[in-house]
């Protein structure tokens, strides 16, 4: 795109990293379903996989219209490079080990997605790389939990299922003083309501599956850089030595801004094969061409349905940090000052029985675990997701028994607030 002139975010959404395609002049960026690439010669292929020459090998490692979603991503989050993946979990899980080898430790937020508290606390440490789950809203607490061999902190922008606002600028500090980058998940704002890079994040970060395809018909993931990091301050080895993984190249000293992207993509992704289907990549770029007009909907149905329940009498607290009187309302006006997304929580007078019936009694509303669809969705985490704890460790994991979790879609708000309504007097039979 013209260099001379610095596009909106609307316009990117639309257009970053496509032109009409170079073979047909099709406008859409095609779905090039291909697992492979024929090789102009015998030095062509060599010269590809000598990285003297870009191209594509094999859509494992890189897809045409995968590589229009990457780009994409990049422009959107203002960072340098992405890297596409098959699910969010794949996207955490490829970042991070990029980064730790066996020994390594890790300091991150308490309040995690639970796929990506099982990662840390469980799979990751059975391979000797140790997590430290800090109170999330504390930066103090973040330094106090840095260790000579930690390499990264990690922490959501939003917190998924608490709703807590990251004081990202904070916490880079703390990261930064350790000399370490700081990694987030922007899954909850997208980068239309938070650019985590503008307060000095280092990666990011996210489950496209949620408002990125915003449909609920795709399972993707991306990690974007911000090209910033000085990987050569003596703690990443991996970055400016020879890799072992990979021909010997020095990735820092190879491709620089980008080179922690390659070696995502050529350490890690490469072989441990969550690549993103060209299917999915094409689904993702619809889904994204209207994320900035479906972002202020959700938001804005969000906070009026956080405030119809403030008001309701069968409701006994809502958490949504767009409602002025919550916790996090001041870093939701820092962080995300467009509108603090569609997920918000709210108790139900009666508890745990009450909070089951008033998911029987929904009508329209969808009961399923996923957020980020266009539709409204609605779970009960006590008597589903989190049904196997004790109410003391439900307590612990930021899920009260009377907790419901509503990702507020793009119906007629009237309706969603009927539904409510409804569903809030049934629980109470
Ligand atoms: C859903 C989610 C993930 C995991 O993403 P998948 O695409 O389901 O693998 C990670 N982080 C957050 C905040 C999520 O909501």
């Amino acid at each position: 795109m013209a260099k001379d002139h610095e596009f909106g975010f609307e316009t990117l959404c639309l257009h970053a990293g496509a032109l009409p395609d170079p073979a047909t002049a099709s406008r859409v960026t095609p779905i090039y379903q291909t697992s492979s690439y024929v090789f102009d010669s015998a030095d062509h292929a060599a010269s590809l996989f000598n990285l003297q020459t870009f191209g594509n090998i094999y859509t494992r490692i890189s897809n045409p219209t995968t590589a229009v979603f990457e780009e994409r991503m990049a422009a959107l989050e203002n960072g340098r490079a992405g890297l596409a993946v098959s699910s969010g979990m794949a996207a955490s899980t490829i970042a991070l080990l990029t980064l730790l080898e066996q020994g390594d430790h890790i300091v991150a937020a308490r309040t995690l997605y639970g796929g990506t508290h099982s990662l840390l606390d469980f799979n990751f440490k059975r391979f000797g790389i140790e997590a430290t789950l800090v109170d999330a809203d504390d930066p103090a607490a973040y330094a106090a939990a840095i260790r000579p061999n930690t390499k990264v902190v990690y922490a959501e922008t939003i917190g998924n299922p608490v709703i807590n606002v990251l004081d990202i600028a904070g916490v880079a500090d703390v990261a930064h003083d350790a000399g370490v980058p700081l990694m987030i998940d922007n899954t909850f704002p997208t980068p239309y309501l938070c650019r985590p890079f503008d307060w000095g994040a280092d990666i990011v970060i996210h489950s496209a599956t949620k408002f990125l395809g915003g449909h609920g018909t795709t399972i993707g993931g991306v990690i974007v850089e911000s090209g910033k990091f000085p990987w050569d301050n003596g703690k990443f080895p991996g970055m400016t030595e020879p890799s072992a993984g990979y021909h010997g190249v020095r990735f820092y000293e190879t491709f620089g801004d980008f080179g922690y992207s390659m070696r995502a993509r050529l350490e890690q992704l490469r072989v441990l094969g969550s690549a993103l289907s060209p299917f999915n990549s094409f689904l993702l770029l619809q889904g994204i061409e209207t994320l900035p007009v479906r972002m202020d909907r959700h938001c804005a149905n969000a906070l009026a349905v956080a405030q119809y329940l403030v008001d309701h009498p069968l409701v006994e607290w809502v958490r949504y940090p767009g409602l002025a009187g919550d916790p996090y309302y001041a870093l939701a006006q820092k962080y995300v000052p467009k509108g603090a997304s569609g997920i918000l929580s709210f108790g139900i007078r009666g508890g745990q029985a009450a909070g089951a019936r008033f998911i029987e009694s929904v009508q329209f509303l969808s009961h399923l675990a996923n957020v980020g669809d266009a539709k409204t969705l609605v779970i009960h985490p006590a008597s589903t997701t989190h049904r196997q704890m004790s109410e003391e460790q439900q307590i612990a994991a930021g899920v009260a028994p009377d907790m419901v979790r509503l990702s507020v879609g793009l119906e007629t708000l009237d309706d969603i607030l009927w539904d409510l309504d409804q569903a809030l007097h049934q629980s109470q039979r």
